[in-house]
């Protein structure tokens, strides 16, 4: 595995300014957009939650930043109405699974020959969604450690430290240039990002996390801990990793189950770090009736594992489980 680690430095204050588009700027989206604004990056944002963007316009995006209040005044369009003469070197994306798909149909103009377009999202095969609308060799996944909520309507609240994994979607050496140019943006930013050969490795452990922890503990009501701490969990995440681990095997990733399920027990069981929490997709459908990304996690492995002719018994009755609880919600 060829792993090139990139620290930021002083070289990284020598930068050239990047025109950014921040597409789909919730909490993620924030955090990103005032970490690279305050950078010295031309930070553009385009999102698609009208109250949002009407907040935005009037008093700029808020946050508090580690107990530091920050506002900047950034320019927001409603994806909607995107100015198609918006130059753009980066396209950042950090909508719902759920909502990817409507926000590149509306920001197609925004995405030129030399536009590299970063998905950092959570779960599975967005590629195949963003390939549609993109070229290839412009697409760049990964996923991030970094946090953050909204607290309300443009205001957003970031605490703690993350990291950035990320590659080119296609192996060629220009993509993969684009790639390291991306990634300097990134840290001149301290946003801690690394270039990772075996990207859907990372990829995949995370949505095992996620595919165990968000999803059960919606279902549940619980917080990790406190699920962690019932006897048939060590035999459930056993269950639900193998699933992940055969499906990954067909797209060439190898997982271990046992190191994996290890991860996920020392780390989100912890009360003394994060074991208290209750996962994002349970506050959005238990607390904010929002729809989840289910499909996209342990329901992209019920359909991969058609596809390969891999059981998922336990993936697939989580993802309709989880659409049944939707349901009695009435989320939206
Ligand atoms: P988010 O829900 O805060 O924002 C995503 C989109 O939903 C934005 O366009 C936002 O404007 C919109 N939105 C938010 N609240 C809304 C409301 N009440 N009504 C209508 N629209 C609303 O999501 P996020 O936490 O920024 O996550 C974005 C992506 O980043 C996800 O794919 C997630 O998996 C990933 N991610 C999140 C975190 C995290 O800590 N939040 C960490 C790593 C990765």
């Amino acid at each position: 595995i060829k792993e090139v680690k990139y620290t930021i430095n002083k070289k990284a204050r020598r930068i050239v300014s990047m025109n950014i588009t921040i597409a789909g700027v919730g909490a993620m989206g924030s955090r990103f957009a005032l970490m690279l604004h305050r950078a010295g990056h031309k930070v553009t944002l385009v999102d698609g939650w009208k109250e949002h963007v009407t907040a935005i316009q009037k008093d700029g995006l808020q946050a508090n930043l580690n107990g530091e209040e920050v506002v900047a005044k950034l320019p927001i369009y409603l994806q909607s109405e995107v100015d198609p003469t918006l130059s753009n070197d980066l396209i950042i994306l950090f909508t719902k699974a759920m909502q990817l798909e409507a926000m590149l149909a509306d920001i197609q103009p925004l995405i030129h020959d030399n536009t590299a377009v970063l998905c950092l999202l959570n779960g599975i095969g967005h590629e195949e969604v963003i390939e549609k609308y993109v070229p290839r060799n412009q697409i760049m996944i990964g996923n991030t450690m970094w946090t953050a909520g909204m607290e309300e309507p443009g205001r957003a609240k970031l605490f703690g430290n993350g990291s950035i994994a990320l590659k080119n979607l296609v192996a060629d050496p220009k993509a993969e240039q684009a790639a390291y140019k991306v990634i300097e943006t990134l840290n001149s930013a301290g946003l801690n990002a690394q270039y990772t050969e075996n990207i859907l490795y990372a990829i995949y452990k995370k949505a095992c996390v996620n595919g165990t922890m968000n999803s059960l503990c919606t279902l549940l009501l619980a917080n990790m801990a406190d699920f962690g701490d019932t006897t048939p969990a060590h035999n459930i995440v056993v269950k639900i990793v193998s699933e992940f681990a055969e499906v990954a095997k067909h797209e060439n990733v190898d997982l271990n189950v046992t190191e994996t399920v290890d991860y996920i027990e020392k780390n989100c069981y912890n009360r003394d770090t994060i074991g208290l929490h209750y996962p994002s997709m349970y506050q959005d459908l238990n607390e904010h009736n929002r729809l989840t990304k289910i499909d996209y996690i342990n329901g992209a492995i019920a359909r991969k594992g058609q596809q390969y002719g891999v059981d998922t018994p336990y993936c697939a009755l989580i993802t309709e489980l989880v659409h049944c609880k939707e349901q009695l919600l009435c989320a939206k």
